[in-house]
């Protein structure tokens, strides 16, 4: 697939019935700019057309459509988050902790599109305990558990300046839960 995943997001947006700029940005959630630019992709590869209107005001405005050819597209993407959402499950099954953590590695924001295709939701994955499979989340680096804006964090420096042992792996773009650096051993 050498579609970006935001190109997919608009196409699913506009296949799901998102007539206008607005509602795709409420179901996308992507900044206008971006939405503009990825219209004007899909239109030139004949996967949405532009139908040229009037909006409330009487001013141009226009109302997208997927094509044939973007409807398929959009069924041929969900096959394929259907199968991968297999392969997930599959490693889960077997117990291949580290496989599926390079697999999510290489093929990042594959969940967060299941999400958005509705192929899976948030209560599943929570039973699953599979929601640190959700790209962007900020989790806490050891227990995957995640960390809202005001739970208390803990950094690299953290560990340092307290002397404890890191866990293995731990950068300065990731933090620890209060439960994780409590438990972690001193140096
Ligand atoms: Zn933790």
């Amino acid at each position: 697939m050498n579609f970006q995943v935001d190109d997919m997001k608009v196409l699913g947006a506009v296949e799901g019935g998102g007539r206008t700029i607005k509602n795709i940005k409420e179901t996308t959630r992507l900044d206008k700019g971006e939405i503009e630019k990825i219209l004007e992709f899909l239109d030139q590869s004949k996967l949405i057309e532009a139908v040229e209107g009037k909006g409330i005001w009487g001013q141009r405005q226009y109302y997208f459509n997927a094509t044939n050819e973007g409807s398929q597209k959009v069924g041929e993407y969900i096959e394929y988050l259907k199968n991968e959402w297999k392969k997930i499950i599959q490693f889960v099954t077997d117990g291949q902790r580290v496989e599926l953590d390079d697999y999510m590695k290489e093929n990042k924001f594959l969940v967060n599109m299941m999400l958005f295709f509705k192929i899976v939701n948030l209560p599943a994955l929570g039973r699953l305990n599979l929601r640190f499979l959700i790209e962007g989340k900020h989790l806490c680096y050891k227990c995957k558990k995640d960390l809202g804006r005001f739970a208390l964090k803990f950094s690299v420096s953290d560990c340092r300046k307290r002397g404890l042992k890191m866990p293995k792996g731990l950068t300065t773009h990731d933090d620890l839960c209060a439960d994780c650096f409590d438990a972690l051993p001193v140096r």
